[in-house]
């Protein structure tokens, strides 16, 4: 992992919903752990209904949530949106600059500008004033999508031509990087700084070189995200390449993984990304499974699955689960795990930091994990064990005997073995 790049501080939400930094490490401030947003799907004049996938988001870890504002009763119903909600809000804004305009004045905490379609100099002046006074960051989004000039003929078979020359990416980085420079000077101009930068593409790479090249040429924090990345099943792949790329280079402030199914998704694989990245201190059970192989004993698949959702609603602090399939090399695999189980001959014998608690029928063995993993939570919290403390020992015959199976292979692969260990040596 690289050291995070520093950034000029940005600052968004006020005293009701709480303020949400962005990026850091110039003029004096700290960084601020890398946030997740997402984007609402419903209308946003549809109050009810968009409070409701808001406070959702919210409630999935979400820090910053963006809404569409195409019309004049989207900007009018953020009047109503914003006091219900417990997050900072953020206004999409394409083509009409004066929905940037209302959405200010109806209290939104940060505009999106796409360079690509609002670039009339008069009319962002007028919205950056606007943000200006109301000491409102704006990110300045380029996409792959609208970055080729529409408007002037001229400049655009210009552009094209490039566009579809034999260097594509480097064109489209070089149309993206120059459209930013020409759009932020307007900025600076104004002496306004308070800006994010985007630049998406659905391709990864390009996603990763446009970042990385506009990284070394602006101090303003980057919000990450791969345009058009597709439904989850794919577009987890397609984003995690990019992201995961640039946040272990040091690039990204915030980020948006982007799918076409429900936006809690992609606040929950957003976290997840962080949490791996060691970017974001884990919120919630942390849950480590094996693949299955020949060797298993219950119908895991299923089982992870339920214990999955089970830990996600029920565990608020960040134990350490494993759920392992047999014996063999379950407790190898499980290695520092707070909780585990391991399945063998339709049964799973459960573990609690080098303890065994239980043995118990393959249809016990989910509630018996929860019940285990609440009364875990429950000694951490009065202060009698520590998260990662102690290791797991399981020493054969116990619980290979006791399960019934495994033990061959155990014997076989570890003929002289007295003690298997899990946990930190
Ligand atoms: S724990 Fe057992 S069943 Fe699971 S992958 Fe490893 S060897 Fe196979």
């Amino acid at each position: 992992m690289n050291k995070r790049r520093p950034t000029r501080q940005v600052t968004l939400g006020d005293q009701r919903v709480g303020f949400v930094k962005i990026g850091g490490g110039l003029n004096g401030t700290e960084p601020a752990p890398v946030t997740v947003q997402s984007m609402t799907t419903v209308f946003t004049h549809d109050v009810k209904a968009c409070v409701a996938e808001i406070n959702k988001l919210t409630a999935a870890g979400c820090d910053v949530v963006r809404v569409a504002v195409p019309e004049k009763k989207d900007t009018d119903a953020l009047r109503e949106i914003i006091p219900q909600v417990r997050v900072p809000i953020v206004a999409d804004v394409h083509f009409h600059f004066q929905r940037a305009l209302e959405a200010v004045e109806s209290g939104v905490h940060k505009i999106r500008l796409n360079p690509g379609n609002i670039n009339d100099r008069k009319q962002v002046i007028d919205v950056i004033q606007a943000c200006k006074a109301r000491k409102l960051p704006i990110r300045v989004g380029v996409n792959e999508g609208s970055i080729i000039e529409r408007k002037d003929k001229q400049r655009r078979l210009k552009e094209l031509g490039q566009f579809f020359s034999d260097n594509k990416r480097g064109y489209l980085l070089a149309i993206m990087i120059t459209k930013l420079e020409e759009y932020l000077d307007i900025f600076y101009e104004q002496d306004f700084h308070d800006i994010v930068i985007s630049a998406k593409s659905m391709d990864p790479v390009t996603v990763i070189e446009a970042y990385s090249e506009i990284s070394k040429r602006f101090d303003h924090p980057l919000h990450l995200g791969v345009t058009h990345a597709g439904p989850k099943e794919t577009g987890c792949i397609r984003s995690v390449t990019a992201l995961g790329t640039l946040l272990a280079n040091g690039v990204g402030d915030t980020i948006r993984i982007s799918y076409a199914s429900d936006p809690v998704f992609e606040v929950e694989d957003g976290l997840e990304l962080l949490y791996c990245l060691g970017l974001r201190e884990r919120k919630g059970a942390e849950l480590i499974a094996c693949p299955t192989c020949g060797r298993i004993q219950v119908d895991l698949i299923s089982l992870v699955q339920d214990v999955r959702k089970k830990l996600a609603a029920e565990i608020k602090m960040p134990i350490k689960v494993a759920v392992m399939g047999c014996i063999v090399n379950g407790p190898g695999e499980a290695e520092g795990a707070d909780v585990a189980v391991f399945a063998g001959d339709r049964r799973g014998i459960i573990y609690v930091q080098g303890e065994k608690v239980a043995n118990v029928p393959e249809e016990q063995i989910l509630d018996k994990l929860l019940e285990e993993c609440k009364k875990f939570e429950d000694r951490v919290k009065r202060g009698e064990v520590a998260l990662g403390e102690k290791k797991v020992e399981i020493i054969p015959p116990d619980p290979i005997g006791e399960l019934g199976s495994g033990w061959q292979k155990i014997a076989e692969s570890k003929s002289n073995a007295t003690t298997l260990t899990i946990g930190k040596s």
